[in-house]
């Protein structure tokens, strides 16, 4: 499963990570919405740096309601989203994270992200990564595969579902009032999905 000290640094390396890539994602948004992706992505894992140093309490609980939190309080449709999203894994987080419970978490919130963001697979949003990631993580935990090994696995469809999505037309946000213009363009709300899930292995950076 898990533990404290493991979800922490899952949330650390998944900064780190958006640190390195956030001129890539902007540019994504570039192409395909009004370019701020990147610098409100930024912000976000600034604040959850924040409230992490802030946070007295060493859990897996707190850990995820420091990024749901900084999320919650960052501006662009993705801030919000993000938020409720880390939320469910937070809300999850008050027992041992293990394969199971990941699978319930990311099944919740990704229905809550679909039901704000009435957005569907298809859609070329975050949804597209965050529902092949949340089927992962069920398939992975009914074989009996361990938290770490089901997170990979929902770090490899999540990128999968993200390449996805430059393929198809954008029907919900910025992206869609672009057209034909953000085909060919990866969604980076999807993208960043994958990142996330990627960084839960220790040997990512
Ligand atoms: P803004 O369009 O407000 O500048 P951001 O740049 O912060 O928003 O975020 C863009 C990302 O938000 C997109 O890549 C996409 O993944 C996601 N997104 C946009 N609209 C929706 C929606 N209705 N439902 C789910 N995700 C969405
Ligand atoms: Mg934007
Ligand atoms: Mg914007």
């Amino acid at each position: 499963s898990v533990t404290a000290v493991a979800a922490r640094e899952w949330i650390s390396r998944f900064a780190e990570v958006i640190d390195q890539r956030a001129a890539e994602l902007t540019e994504l948004d570039r192409q395909a919405g009004d370019g701020d992706y990147g610098t409100n992505l930024r912000s976000a894992l600034r604040r959850t740096r924040t409230n992490l140093a802030a946070g007295t309490e060493e859990s897996a609980q707190a850990a995820f309601t420091a990024i749901a939190n900084a999320f919650l309080h960052t501006g662009g449709t993705s801030g919000p989203l993000f938020g409720v999203w880390f939320r469910e894994f937070a809300k999850a987080a008050h027992t041992e994270l293990t394969a199971t419970v990941l699978a319930d978490a990311a099944q919740s919130a990704v229905d809550i992200v679909r039901r704000l963001g009435k957005a569907e697979v298809g859609h070329k949003t975050m949804v597209d990564a965050m529902v092949p990631a949340a089927t992962a993580l069920r398939a992975s935990a009914e074989a009996g595969a361990d938290a770490p090994a089901a997170l990979a696995a929902a770090a490899a469809a999540a990128h999968a579902g993200a390449d996805g999505t430059a393929d198809q037309l954008a029907l919900r946000g910025r992206a869609s009032y672009v057209g034909e213009h953000a085909r060919g363009v990866v969604d980076p709300g999807a993208r960043t999905v994958a990142l996330f899930f990627d960084a839960a292995r220790p040997d990512v950076l």
